[in-house]
C-alpha cells in the first residue's frame, strides 16, 4: 500500500512536536507528526478522508483516511477554552473530504489573544502499525507542502471508532466501587459511573491523558456517553464522544486487570481536573514594577503557571530576536466619581481637559518621528470626536461627573467597534483607551509622564500597551516587547515596528508569571518567549543577536538611502502592501514609498462590502505607517477570479476576460464612490495618488477621473489628486503615449501583463515555468510603455513581480522604467542590485533580449552580462 501523505494544512512554520508548548503533544501522548504556528486563518484538509470529530467549539478537528489511520489538527493550545470564539467550522462530522478542502476558518488575532499559543499540531493520534517519515524541516511551509508520510496499515482503528452502546453498557452503574456488568461477549467486565465535571468536557487533552492510561493495561477499556460507546485507548474516539460539563460517562473494561484499568481511568478524569483548575488558577509572580496610569480595567485573563520547559508561544507581531531582563508594567486604576457638581462645572471642566490633553498630545508628537506623528493624529480625532463629545455632554447633562461621562461615552464607542468583525478595527479600541485615560488624567490635574525609566536592555512584559504608554518609555533602553494580549495591526505594533522592537503578542496569561528582572529570550522570528533559558543559550542567544546586528547594519543603512545606480541614474524602489503590517515591514526594509496598495484585502471573504469609514480607517493607518512616503491606493481589483460574496457578478466562462478590476468598479459605481470617498479623505489631505487597474481604454480613465471630480466637490477637497493607470493588458501598452495624456504616471502590473500577452492564465500548474514576464513579446510591450513614458516626461514604474526578479531589473532599467516596486522584504536586495548596474550597460542589454526569441534565451543572456552576483562585469 502506496504511504499516505500528510500536507500542510495552512501558511505558517514549521516546527518539531517538541516545541509545542504543551507536554500533552510534545510527549506524543496525542500521537505523531508536526507542528505548525499558522500565518493564515483558513484551515484545509491536509489529506483526504471523512470527518471523525468537529466539536461545536471547532478548535480541532479529525479526519480518518480511507486506511484507516486518524489525523488530528488542533488549532493553537487551550483554545477549547474560547468555547467556539474566533473559529467557524465549515464541514460537519461525517463530512467526506478531499485533501485542500477548507475545514474551519479562524480569527488569528482572536484566537491569538485568547489562547496560551497559536502553534497547532497535525498528529496522526494512533501509530499501531504505523511509522512516520517527516518530510519537512523547520521553516516556513505553505498550504498543501507535503508535511510527513504514514506507512503500515492502521491497527485497530475500526475497534477505536464509536459503536453503537451494547445493552448491557450499565447506564447507572455509578458507585464508587467498581460494579461487575457483563460484556455482550459475556466476558466479565467492571465498570463505573460519573458526571463529568471538567469545564471543556473531554476534549483532546483530558482525552490524550485517558487513552494513555488505557493503553497500560491488558484490559479491554471503554467510555460511554449520549448512548454510545468509544474505545478508551482511542483519542479520536473518545473526543467523537463529544462529552461536555454535566454529562455522565461510563468506564468499563474486562480482561485480567480491568478493575485496575477503571481505577486508572477515574484517576484520569481527576488528574485532568487538577490539571484544568492548575491552568485556570496559577499564582502570579509579583515583584517590584513600573507603575502607569491607566483607566484600562485588568484583563481578564487568568494567569496560568508556566509551561515545563518555559517556552511560551506568542504572534510575532514585529520579527527580531532578543536578550534581555524582564521589566513588567501595571496600571493603576483611575477612579472616577459618578455624580458630577453641576452640569455648567462638570462640562467647562471636561473641555477644559481636552484642551490641555491637546496642547500635551501636540507636544509629545513634536518630540517623536512620523509614525508618532501619525498615531497622535488619530488621537486628536477621537479626541474631537463628535459622537464622544455628545455622548459625553449628554450625560454631564444628566448630572453625571466629566470623568464618569467621558469614560462612559468612549466605552460606548468601544463597545461598538468591538461588536465589528473587523480586527483591524477593533484594534483602534486601545487608540481609544488611551484618550480616555488622558482625558481621565488630566481631569486629576495629573498628566501621564513623558519619559518612564527602564533598566538596560529591558524586555517589557505586559497585558497589554497603549500607544502613549510605548512611546513614553525609553526606547534606547528597551530590546523586545512582550503582550499576553495585544493585536498585529495595533497601533502599539506600528510603533514597535518604527522603532525597530522585535514584539511578540498573544502570549497569553503564562507571562504574568514571568518574574521581574528574569533574562529572557525572545525569539520574535519563531514567535517564542524562553522565559527560563540556560546560560550557554542565552550566550549563543547574544552573540546571534550581535551578529544580526552587524548585518542589518551595513545592509539597512544602504537600504535607508536613497538609491541610485552606478552611474548617478535616480531609482526608486518602492514596496507592495496589502495591509499596516506591510506598510511597516516596507518602512523598515527601506522602501521609498507604496508602489501599489492591494486594496482588495478589504473588499474580499466578507458577507458586506467594507463602509467608508472601514476603509478611511484602513488606509489612513497605511499612511501613518509610511509616514512622509507616497502611498499609491489602487482601486479595488475584483472580479473575474476575486468574486465578491455580496456582488451579484455574472457567472463567467472566461472571468479573467470579463468584469474585472476597472470595469467591476464601473459596473459597480457606487462601491467606487465609497472607496474614492474613503481614499479622498486620507490625511493629509490629497497625499494618496490613485492607480486604475486593469485598464484597456482612454474612456476608462476618463469615467475614473469625473468621478474622482464629483467626490471632490462634494467632500470639498481642491488638492490635485495624482492618478495612474496600471499597464495590464496589451491593449494599454500599445496605447500608453495615449493614455498618458490623461494620467500622471503609468504602473506595469507585469503578472497581468503577462498572461494577457501570452494567453496563459497566471495561475495554471502547468503553465507556470512558461508565463515568464521575460518572454521577448512581454519586454516588448514593457518597452512601448517605458518609451511612451520617458516622452511624455513622465514616470513608468513596474509593480508586478518581475520588478523582483533579479535578472529583470537590469532590462526594466535599461527599457526605461525609473520605479520598481516589490514585495517589501526584498527591498534591500533591489537597491544593493541598482546600485551596481549603469544604465547606459542595461540599455545595450535590454535591446539585444528583446531581439531575442524566448524568456530562457533572454534569461541566459542577462545571467552571462551581470554574473551569478548581480554584479555588471
Ligand atoms: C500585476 O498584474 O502585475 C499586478 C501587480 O496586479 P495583481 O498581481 O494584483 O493582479
Ligand atoms: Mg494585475
Amino acid at each position: 500500500m502506496s504511504a499516505q501523505q500528510i500536507l500542510a494544512p495552512f501558511d505558517g512554520w514549521c516546527s518539531v512536536l517538541d516545541e509545542v508548548p504543551d507536554p500533552v503533544f510534545s510527549g506524543r501522548m496525542l500521537g505523531d507528526g508536526l507542528a505548525i504556528d499558522p500565518t493564515s486563518g483558513i484551515l484545509v484538509a491536509p489529506c483526504a478522508g471523512e470527518i471523525i470529530t468537529l466539536p461545536a467549539s471547532a478548535h480541532a478537528v479529525s479526519i480518518r483516511t480511507a486506511q484507516g489511520i486518524d489525523v488530528l489538527i488542533h488549532v493553537g493550545i487551550d483554545t477549547v477554552q474560547l468555547g467556539g470564539r474566533g473559529f467557524d467550522a465549515r464541514v460537519r462530522p461525517g463530512a467526506i473530504v478531499r485533501a485542500g478542502d477548507e475545514l474551519i476558518r479562524f480569527d488569528l488575532d482572536v484566537v491569538a489573544r485568547g489562547a496560551k499559543s497559536l502553534m497547532t499540531p497535525i498528529v496522526v493520534t494512533s501509530m499501531d502499525g504505523l511509522s512516520l517519515r517527516l518530510c519537512r524541516a523547520p521553516g516556513l511551509v505553505s498550504a498543501g507542502d507535503l508535511l510527513f508520510e504514514i506507512a503500515g496499515t492502521a491497527v485497530g482503528t475500526a475497534a477505536a471508532g464509536i459503536a453503537a452502546a451494547g445493552t448491557a453498557m450499565a447506564a447507572n452503574i455509578a458507585t464508587s466501587t467498581p460494579s461487575r456488568a457483563d460484556t455482550p461477549a459475556n466476558e466479565p467486565a467492571v465498570g463505573q459511573t460519573l458526571v463529568v465535571t471538567l469545564r471543556q468536557g473531554l476534549h483532546a487533552r483530558p482525552a490524550a491523558l485517558l487513552a494513555q492510561r488505557a493503553k497500560s493495561f491488558g484490559a479491554q477499556a471503554s467510555l460511554g456517553a449520549h448512548g454510545r460507546a468509544a474505545n478508551a485507548r482511542s483519542v479520536v474516539a473518545i473526543m467523537a464522544l463529544g462529552v461536555r460539563q454535566g454529562d455522565e460517562l461510563s468506564i468499563r473494561a474486562s480482561g485480567a486487570d480491568a478493575a485496575q484499568c477503571v481505577a486508572s481511568l477515574v484517576a484520569g478524569i481527576q488528574e485532568a481536573l487538577r490539571l484544568e483548575s492548575a491552568a485556570g488558577h496559577g499564582a502570579a509572580a509579583d515583584s517590584s514594577r513600573t507603575a502607569l496610569d491607566s483607566s484600562k480595567t485588568a484583563s481578564t485573563l487568568a494567569p496560568r503557571s508556566l509551561p515545563a520547559d518555559g517556552v511560551l508561544g506568542g504572534v510575532i507581531a514585529v520579527a527580531g530576536l532578543a536578550v534581555g531582563r524582564v521589566a513588567r508594567i501595571e496600571r493603576r486604576e483611575i477612579a472616577v466619581t459618578e455624580h458630577g457638581a453641576g452640569a455648567a462645572h462638570e462640562r467647562a471642566e471636561l473641555d477644559q481637559a481636552r484642551v490641555n490633553v491637546r496642547a500635551r498630545l501636540e507636544r509629545v508628537a513634536a518630540t517623536g518621528g512620523a509614525t508618532r506623528r501619525e498615531i497622535i493624529a488619530a488621537h486628536l480625532e477621537f479626541l474631537d470626536d463628535p459622537q464622544v463629545n455628545e455622548a459625553a455632554h449628554d450625560l454631564v447633562a444628566a448630572g453625571k461627573s466629566a470623568g464618569f461621562a467621558w469614560r462612559a461615552a468612549i466605552r460606548r464607542s468601544i463597545g461598538a467597534l468591538e461588536a465589528l468583525e473587523d480586527s483591524r478595527l477593533r484594534e483602534r479600541v486601545d487608540d481609544l483607551l488611551d484618550v480616555e485615560s488622558h482625558v481621565l488624567l488630566a481631569l486629576a490635574g495629573e498628566a501621564r509622564p513623558m519619559n518612564i525609566p527602564l533598566p538596560e536592555r529591558a524586555v517589557l512584559v505586559a497585558d497589554d500597551l497603549l500607544p502613549s504608554e510605548l512611546t513614553a518609555l525609553d526606547g534606547a533602553r528597551l530590546v523586545a516587547i512582550c503582550l499576553s494580549g495585544g493585536g498585529a495591526t495595533s497601533h502599539v505594533a506600528i510603533l514597535a515596528a518604527a522603532m525597530e522592537i522585535p514584539t511578540l503578542i498573544g502570549l497569553g496569561a503564562g507571562i504574568r508569571n514571568v518574574a521581574d528582572g528574569a533574562t529572557v529570550i525572545v525569539n520574535a522570528d519563531t514567535g517564542t518567549l524562553q522565559t527560563a533559558p540556560t546560560a550557554a543559550a542565552v550566550e549563543q542567544a547574544r552573540a546571534a543577536v550581535e551578529a544580526r546586528l552587524m548585518r542589518r547594519e551595513q545592509s539597512q543603512a544602504e537600504a535607508q538611502t536613497e538609491c541610485r545606480a552606478l552611474d548617478g541614474t535616480r531609482v526608486e524602489v518602492f514596496a507592495n502592501l496589502g495591509n499596516v503590517m506591510d506598510a511597516a515591514a516596507a518602512v523598515v526594509n527601506g522602501a521609498e514609498g507604496c508602489g501599489l496598495l492591494r486594496t482588495e484585502f478589504l473588499f474580499i471573504d466578507r458577507e458586506t462590502a467594507p463602509s467608508e469609514s472601514e476603509q478611511l480607517a484602513a488606509y489612513q493607518s497605511i499612511a501613518a505607517a509610511l509616514g512622509p512616503r507616497p502611498l499609491i491606493l489602487r482601486l479595488m481589483d475584483v472580479g473575474g477570479d476575486k468574486p465578491l460574496r455580496y456582488l451579484p457578478l455574472p457567472a463567467e466562462e472566461n472571468p479573467a476576460l470579463g468584469l474585472r478590476g476597472v470595469r467591476t468598479s464601473l459596473a459597480y459605481p457606487d462601491l467606487m464612490r465609497t472607496q474614492l470617498r474613503a481614499a479622498l479623505r486620507v490625511q493629509p489631505s490629497g497625499s494618496v495618488r490613485l492607480l486604475i487597474p486593469m485598464v484597456t481604454d482612454v474612456a476608462e480613465i476618463l469615467a475614473v477621473r469625473g468621478i474622482i471630480d464629483e467626490i471632490k466637490a462634494e467632500i470639498g477637497i481642491h488638492a490635485r489628486i495624482e492618478l495612474g493607470a496600471m499597464i495590464e493588458t496589451p491593449a494599454a501598452a500599445l496605447t500608453a503615449s495615449r493614455l498618458l495624456r490623461e494620467v500622471d504616471f503609468l504602473s506595469i502590473g507585469s503578472n497581468d501583463l503577462t498572461q494577457y500577452t501570452l494567453a496563459m492564465d497566471r495561475g495554471h500548474p502547468q503553465l507556470a515555468g512558461r508565463t515568464d514576464a521575460l518572454h521577448p513579446a512581454v519586454l516588448q510591450l514593457v518597452a512601448a510603455a517605458a518609451s511612451a513614458g520617458v516622452a511624455a516626461g513622465k514616470l513608468v514604474a513596474v509593480c508586478g513581480g518581475v520588478a523582483a526578479d533579479r535578472l529583470a531589473v537590469p532590462i526594466l532599467l535599461g527599457l526605461g522604467v525609473r520605479e520598481l516596486s516589490v514585495v517589501p522584504a526584498a527591498v534591500p536586495a533591489i537597491k544593493h542590485q541598482i546600485r551596481s548596474l549603469r544604465i547606459n550597460d542595461c540599455r545595450e542589454l535590454a535591446m539585444r533580449c528583446l531581439e531575442l526569441a524566448s524568456a530562457a534565451e533572454v534569461r541566459a543572456a542577462v545571467a552571462r552580462s551581470i554574473g551569478p552576483a548581480g554584479e555588471t562585469p
